[in-house]
């Protein structure tokens, strides 16, 4: 199994070096993802390849041009790739981990980076599955958001994980945050890791990591836990934290 991301943009050269590193570097060595950029330059519109205009109506900034971001999306079609095409926008839906699972068991997909004012609004209505925002702020280009897109999905591949483990143990799944880490020294600065963590009791160590995330996105994120799979025990938990709260 194996996914493509097929990322559409004006700075291909952005793209060189946050993929040679750590476990995305070796995913690709072993081919369980390739990331191919397309220059969209190479589709701009008459001799200065032109890649944005000026907006109808008037206004600031420009506006990317719909003939060489179609004519990109196109040849990546006919080149056989089916998945979705994904535009990178701050009007979006906002990226969250269900949606980097769904996309992680995709064969391809194809991501568009805006720039300047963003895109010509027909690309959108006409070949545009999906757009996504990577949060409630504006960014320059649509690079990095692409980087977040592919660095959140690629990890979640079949395979790419040493341990297929981390990921199931990961915040975000089952809907809560993760419980604290430590790993030694038992004790730093005076600070020491706590007692059941070195106890080799794996059933106390497991209800206290539960505890934990509970406890943690509670504080956090409590707006998690209204989608988060919990038991009785948990909700019994999160009760008397909110009563010691209150108390
Ligand atoms: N004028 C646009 C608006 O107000 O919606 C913003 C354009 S922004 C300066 C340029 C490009 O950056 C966008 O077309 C998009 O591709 C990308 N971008 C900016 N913020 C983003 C975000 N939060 N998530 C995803 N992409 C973003």
């Amino acid at each position: 199994m194996s996914l493509v991301f097929h990322i559409l943009t004006l700075f291909p050269g952005m793209f060189e070096s946050p993929f040679r590193w750590g476990i995305l570097a070796k995913a690709i060595q072993e081919g369980k993802i390739r990331v191919e950029t397309h220059d969209l330059r190479e589709y701009g519109v008459g001799p200065h390849r032109a890649t944005d205009d000026y907006p109808y109506g008037g206004g600031e900034g420009m506006v990317m041009k719909p003939d060489p971001l179609v004519a990109a999306i196109e040849e990546i079609r006919a080149r056989g790739a089916k998945g979705p095409v994904i535009l990178l926008t701050p009007q979006g839906e906002v990226f969250h981990q269900q949606m980097a699972k769904e996309l992680a068991s995709l064969s391809d997909l194809t991501l568009v980076c805006g720039r300047y004012e963003g895109v010509d609004e027909r690309v959108r209505q006409g070949w545009v599955d999906q757009e996504v925002s990577i949060g409630d702020y504006i960014l320059t280009g649509g690079e990095l958001a692409a980087m977040v897109i592919v660095d959140a999905v690629a990890r979640l591949v079949p395979g790419v994980l040493g341990n297929e483990d981390s990921a199931l143990k990961d915040s975000f799944e089952g809907g809560l945050l993760k419980y604290p880490q430590y790993t030694r020294p038992a004790v730093f600065r005076g600070m020491r890791v706590p007692e059941v963590l070195l106890s080799g009791d794996h059933g106390a160590i497991a209800r206290w990591r539960r505890r934990q995330a509970l406890k943690r996105t509670l504080e956090r994120r409590p707006d998690l836990l209204s989608k988060a799979e919990l038991d009785s025990e948990d909700l019994r938990f999160l009760e008397r934290l909110r009563s010691e709260a209150e108390g």
